[in-house]
């Protein structure tokens, strides 16, 4: 029997179950932009009473990237610091082992080999590239026109939801961000975004029982709501989407769980219910594909894409 720890301020508010109450998106020191090492990371989730954490290091098969050559290359590292986090905090919290998937379409293939022989507890997919051009970077938003950047932003997550293993689509609404501060004479609209078409990736994530994460950062980064923010979680809502995975985005251990009273209300709101991506992925079998969404061929298998390769 695990110790029951003190129970989170965040969930005392809300008045959510504390049964499985994690923060289900962290990085510690095996990604290029953040420090602290697993077990800090796990320390203070105990510190917080979390009863589950997912360690969900950068996987970025993109050469470009800062955090290229860290997990493609640390897998084996990371998986016995994750092991060795689980001995040290076995009576106290449960530990997934994680990635946030940096989707690119040119390294698709890539992607699927990899994650085919490097398995993990659940997979984050994320949106961080477009055209080749980091969301962060100025010279996205100032390339293009915002309708074309919207537009190409979003044919992006619509291939990126197909990606064989994704579990939770996260920080959906990222380019808000970059949008706010480089396309100022183009307001931020959430609405835009789905007129570009976003209803469809939100359907297949429906679709693929996969989970649509409120990431609290843009609370902490000054974006002033989670990603995504209100109005895209209803329409998930109304699309048929139940559930979401609540992840911090932490990127040293004083920022675990941040916001997350926010991020609950936000999601009983809508109502949306907030589970555990593994506990989750259990409850979902691939029967609950539903082909009229989209064509049972444009979703590959790991397998298949592997022995292409192979
Ligand atoms: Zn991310
Ligand atoms: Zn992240």
């Amino acid at each position: 029997m695990k110790n029951r720890k003190v129970v989170p301020y965040a969930v005392t508010k809300s008045g959510c179950s504390a049964a499985f109450f994690g923060d289900y998106h962290l990085h510690s020191s095996f990604s290029s932009d953040a420090h602290d090492a697993l077990h800090q990371i796990c320390l203070q989730a105990v510190r917080l009473g979390l009863s589950e954490v997912g360690l969900t290091d950068h996987l970025s098969l993109f050469p470009q990237d800062p955090n290229y050559n860290f997990l493609n290359r640390l897998y084996s590292a990371y998986f016995e610091a994750v092991d060795e986090c689980r001995q040290q905090f076995k009576d106290s919290l449960t530990i997934f082992l994680g990635a946030e998937v940096d989707y690119h379409p040119h390294y698709e293939d890539e992607i699927c080999v990899f994650l085919h022989h490097h398995p993990f507890d659940y997979v984050i997919v994320s949106v961080h590239y477009v055209d080749r051009l980091s969301l962060t970077d100025a010279r996205f938003y100032l390339s293009r026109h915002p309708e074309v950047g919207i537009r190409q932003y979003v044919d992006t997550l619509k291939r990126a939801v197909l990606l064989p293993g994704l579990a939770v689509l996260g920080h959906l609404d990222w380019i808000k961000r970059g949008w706010r501060q480089y396309w100022r004479d183009f307001p931020y609209k959430p609405e835009l975004l789905l007129e570009a078409g976003l209803d469809q990736a939100l359907q297949v994530l429906v679709a693929r029982g996969g989970l649509l994460e409120i990431n609290t950062s843009g609370i902490r980064r000054g974006v002033g709501e989670p990603f995504p923010g209100e109005v895209l979680l209803s329409r998930y809502r109304e699309l048929g989407g139940r559930y979401c995975v609540l992840g911090s985005d932490a990127h040293n251990a004083s920022e675990l769980a941040h916001s997350f009273h926010e991020g609950v209300t936000l999601a009983r709101r809508v109502g949306l219910e907030v589970v555990s991506p593994l506990r989750h992925q259990k409850r979902v079998s691939e029967k609950a594909i539903n082909h009229s969404v989209f064509h049972q061929s444009s979703i590959k298998t790991f397998k298949e894409v592997d022995e292409r390769h192979g």
